[in-house]
Order: structure tokens, then sequence, then C-alpha cells
């Protein structure tokens, strides 16, 4: 190979590697980094001891507890997980666990770290780290960030953290978080045991396996050690599956596996605490619900919620500025919509394309209305809004509307009143001469705006029907696009100049 051709390969790795990068397969990470050896103390006590939790087995009470939200930038402040992105994310949560009758919901601010070795974090000790400094007692702390330990997630077994990757989170098809959360209410892997050692079908399967020197029973199809065995519930089936898998179309392992006594069966790949893939993963097992509504009600008693949580009201699209098609001055552009009942916040975008794939402009605003600097003119532009509270996550945006960020480039005319300015380049003077015809006398006001949508300079005039002739002093201005704004009582118009 001579160096040209090796200096071709390695562009093309580069370009590879960045591409890759950029369309990150989630199904190649693994989903989660807990290795807990079998049930927990309270689980076990919980599954031994049926008597001292019988008094919890029959309530139904919606249990809502509360979540710190924690998301991790780059220390420059990049990489956040959207609010639009929480949004979906939650509401899929909660849908995981709406038939349980367990709810969660943000308490207090959502918390922004911009801390670069806390994002990429790779080990255990950098999240513990990062709960230590930053938790909030008396609530689940969610850390939502780029790598968690190499894992989509990982959570500490029956405690109050759980650590998401976002790109496992990320849309409406995935179990990454209810996963992690099930761990935190006290659930094991369906498979647990099975977590350092990959199932080989062509060797006679063992009755127990080793996690370090500990023996972990396996699970038998005829359920004869359930109790003991994996995630000690009886009613999720033996499970040794401890990669990500896909399922076949009934929801189960692809692959027959054999039990210790030779036993054929196939992995129930619905239950969300197994490996399965995201399409398939969708369920807990009733007793796997039983614990962690015990655990929630023992253990996390005091998080619980009793109150009302607000519910957004409906979205509607009269009043909205501007309408659809609307030409718009392509400065300072206001967007307005109908306040929208129990809304903390409003998610709006803008797009030149109606899937919003490209924004041009993003923001979360507390009000019914945003103002949009400068957008590239003369264009179609989309724009949607999405209300969001802290307890309502099933919102969505509301349907784009369409409209035109327009600008004349040196002549305009509102209401029959003509108005040109001259020179559009403004080279070795301060002044602007600006010439028309005025069908009446009125009051004009001249602002020079910049690109940012700052007015630099306003001068308020009254001028007299007829030929318009008047010289504006603007200043000496820096290098750049400017805007002359005219607006009277008859209308608004913009004009664009250059200062070079
Ligand atoms: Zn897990």
């Amino acid at each position: 190979m001579n160096f040209k051709s090796l200096f071709t390969l390695l562009i093309g790795l580069t370009l590879y590697s960045s591409i890759y990068s950029q369309t990150e397969d989630i199904s190649k990470i693994p989903p989660c980094g807990v290795r807990e050896f079998g049930p927990s103390n309270w689980l076990r006590e919980f599954q031994t001891n049926p008597s001292a939790f019988s008094h919890l087995r029959g309530n139904n009470d919606i249990l809502q507890l509360p979540m710190t939200i924690h998301i991790v930038g780059q220390t420059d402040g990049s990489g956040y997980f959207s609010r639009a992105e929480l949004q979906v994310a939650i509401c899929k949560l909660n849908q995981d666990y709406e038939e349980h009758n367990i709810r969660f919901f943000i308490q207090g601010p959502i918390i922004y770290h911009n801390n670069t070795s806390w994002y990429n974090h790779a080990t255990f000790n950098i999240g513990q780290l990062m709960y230590n400094v930053t938790k909030v007692v008396g609530t689940m702390n969610v850390y939502i960030d780029n790598n968690a330990a190499g894992n989509c997630g990982y959570a500490i077994s029956g405690a109050d953290r759980m650590y998401l990757k976002k790109a496992c989170i990320r849309g409406t098809n995935t179990t990454t978080w209810s996963h992690e959360m099930g761990h935190a209410l006290s659930l094991p892997h369906t498979f647990s045991g099975w977590e350092d050692t990959t199932y080989d079908p062509t060797q006679p399967t063992p009755s127990v396996v080793f996690r370090g020197n500990s023996p972990v029973n396996v699970e038998r199809v005829d359920g004869v050690n359930c109790a003991e065995a994996a995630d000690g519930f009886c009613d999720t089936e033996p499970d040794y599956l401890s990669a990500r898998w896909n399922c076949n179309s009934n929801g189960l392992s692809p692959n027959i596996l054999k039990d210790p006594l030779n036993v054929e069966f196939r992995v129930d790949g619905t239950l969300i605490m197994a490996y399965s893939n995201d399409a398939c993963a969708a369920v807990f097992s009733p007793m796997q619900v039983a614990a962690m509504r015990a655990n929630i009600q023992t253990v996390k008693a005091s998080m619980v919620y009793t109150g009302s949580l607000p519910v957004i009201g409906s979205l509607t699209t009269v009043n909205i500025s501007p309408t659809q098609d609307q030409e718009v001055l392509n400065v300072n552009i206001r967007l307005d919509w109908e306040a929208v009942e129990n809304t903390s916040e409003y998610i709006v975008e803008v797009s030149r394309f109606a899937d919003f794939n490209l924004k041009e402009f993003e923001a979360v605003v507390t009000t019914n209305t945003v103002t949009v600097p400068q957008l590239t003119e003369n264009r179609n532009y989309f724009y949607r809004v999405m209300p969001v509270n802290n307890s309502d996550f099933c919102t969505r945006f509301s349907p784009a509307t369409r409209f035109r960020a327009v600008i004349q480039t040196s002549t305009t005319e509102v209401e029959g009143n003509s108005f040109s300015i001259y020179p559009t380049i403004l080279k070795d003077t301060e002044f602007m001469s600006i010439s028309g015809r005025l069908f009446r006398s009125m009051d004009i006001t001249f602002d020079v705006i910049d690109l940012q949508g700052r007015t630099i300079s306003s001068t308020r005039k009254n001028l007299p029907a007829g030929p318009l002739a008047e010289n504006l002093l603007v200043g000496s201005l820096p290098k750049g696009m400017y805007i002359m704004r005219i607006s009277s009582a008859e209308g608004i118009s913009a004009l664009k100049f250059l200062v070079p």
C-alpha cells in the first residue's frame, strides 16, 4: 500500500466513524448495567413473608412518585436531551405503568448539569459521584446523559436513582426507562444470575450458575425452584438470556433453550425486565407489579404524593399568529397562540421543513408568545407549539402552521404609500435618503435594526402628504446587514441595506 492509498483509507475510516457516531445503533449497546445477585434483602422478605405485606395487596390506590430530572450536558452546555424528547419519554414511562396505577411526575425544576465527564460517564463510580453531589432527597433521581457507563441504562436496586443514555429513551417505543425504574422499585432481571454467563445451547444446562464464587440457582421449566431461582418470582418463566435479543412474532425467543432437566422452552420476551428488544418488551408480571407497589408503599412511602396532578387543556389553533400562509416581515417575528389551561411552559419550534427535522429556531417559554429575531428571508417556514407541565406528558405538538418571512430590498408600498431607500449599500456616509409618496400627512417611525433584531436607532417624524424626500441620519454603523423598518398607522414595512 502506498502512502496515497493509506491516506485515502484513513480518510474513509474517519468519515465512516463520524457517520456511525451520528446514527448510533442502540441495539448494539448493552441494555442495562445492573449486576444484582438475585433479589435484594427487601425483595426476599417480600417474597418469603407475604403475610407481612398482605395489607398492601388489597389496595389499588394510584401511587404518584416524584422524579427529579437531571439533564446532563457537555461542559459547554451542548448535548441536552430536549424538553420535547423528555415529554415523549415520560409519556411512554407512564403508559407502561398506567394499568398498575403507578404514575411518575417531575418535582421541582428540571436540573441541567454542564459536565462532560458526567455526560459521557464510563464508570459507575462517576455516576455515584454525580448522585452524591446533586441528588434531591425524597425523589427518584433520573440522570439523562450520553453514556450510562457503557449501557442503555442502569439503576441501583430498590433505591432512588437511575441513569439513562439519551439515545436509548428517545421516541415512543423504548422501554429502557421503564426497565430501570423496575430495578429502582426492587425488580431483578428475569434472568438474574446469568448476567455474566452466556447460555450455550451445545452444552447441558447447569443447575447453578456463578457470579463470582456465589452460586445462583437456575430456574426450571416445571417451576420447582422458582421461588429461590433467578428473580424469585414464580410467574416469570425461566430466562437465561443476558444479552440483547429479538423475539419472534409470538413474543418469544427464536431459539429453543433447555433447562437443567433438558426440558425445552422459549423465553418470554414480553417482560420488560428481560433483555428482549424494545419491540417486544411491554409488560410486568402480576407478582412483579405487587412487589413494585409494595416497595413504593413501604421503602418509598414518604415520597408518595396524594394530591391531584394538573392535566393540560387542549391546544386550539384559533387566534394563532401568523395564520396559515401569512407573509410576515422578517424582523422580530412574533408568534402567538391561545393560552392553554394548566400549562407551565410551551415548546416552540420553527423549521423550513414540515417534519421539523432541522430547526431554525426552538425555545421553551412560559408565556403564549415568542419573538423570533430573524430567519432567512423570502422563505416559507413552519411553526408548531407543545404545551407542557410537570405532570401531564402525553401532550403533542400542534399541527404545523406555514408562514413566509419576507423582506423588500429597496422599494415597498403600504396602503398606497410608497417608500424607497438610497443607497442600499451605505458607504462613506451616515445619511440615508428616503423617497416616495404619501397620500396623507402622517407620523412615521424609522427604525434601524440589526440582524439580531436589536433596534440601533429610532427616529420619529411627522411628514406631509405628497412627494417624500427625507435625509435620515443613521450614524456610523458597524459592518453588516441592517433593516430599515418604516412604521405608521397605515402599516409597517421593512427594507434591507448593507454597511460594507
Ligand atoms: Zn436491567
